[in-house]
């Protein structure tokens, strides 16, 4: 592993503080194995500032996240920290946040909810036909003093762990 960590890049990114154990499906999801581009994923790292907390390191060369992608890294791994790196010099910092307002990028676990829902059901009401005419774009609106996740259509909220990422991978690749 030390051997990963003295990797340096010259332009790039470091996303450290990762949640230690996803760190390979955080690379998969953000597409970063497909880009062919030099990078180093280190998992459960123990941290100098707690030794006994365990993270998660990605440096990816050549590599920028779009604001979507923050958002994905966010909840995916709320306390990731960001590091951009030109010239071999970090020249900023970010501390990942998840947003107020996610649209499309969570799946609602209520089987029930509307955006869960493609099919128009065959005695629904003419209402319901235009409601379920398409598929409906998931939002959810984020609070950060509950960290719950409520859903704009059912309503309900959820914890973290209980949303799940609706994302097609391949749009990152
Ligand atoms: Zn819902």
């Amino acid at each position: 592993m030390a051997n990963m960590l003295v990797d340096r890049i010259e332009n790039g990114t470091v996303i450290d503080h990762l949640q230690a154990g996803i760190v390979g499906k955080i690379a998969e999801i953000l597409g970063i194995p497909k880009l062919k581009k030099r990078y180093v994923q280190a998992d459960w790292l123990s941290s100098r500032t707690c030794p006994e907390w365990r993270k998660g390191l990605l440096k990816v060369e050549g590599y920028f996240l779009t604001e979507e992608q923050y958002d994905l890294v966010a909840l995916l791994s709320p306390d990731a920290t960001v590091n951009i790196i030109e010239n071999g010099q970090v020249t900023s910092k970010h501390q990942v946040h998840i947003p107020e307002i996610i649209e499309g990028l969570i799946e609602c676990p209520n089987p029930r909810c509307i955006t869960r829902h493609n099919e128009f059901p065959e005695d629904g009401s003419e209402k319901e036909k235009i409601e379920y005419a398409g598929e409906v774009k998931s939002i959810f609106y984020y609070d950060p003093q509950t960290k719950k996740f409520r859903c704009h259509y059912c309503e309900r909220d959820f914890s973290r762990k209980e949303v799940q990422l609706k994302i097609d991978y391949r749009q990152f690749g």
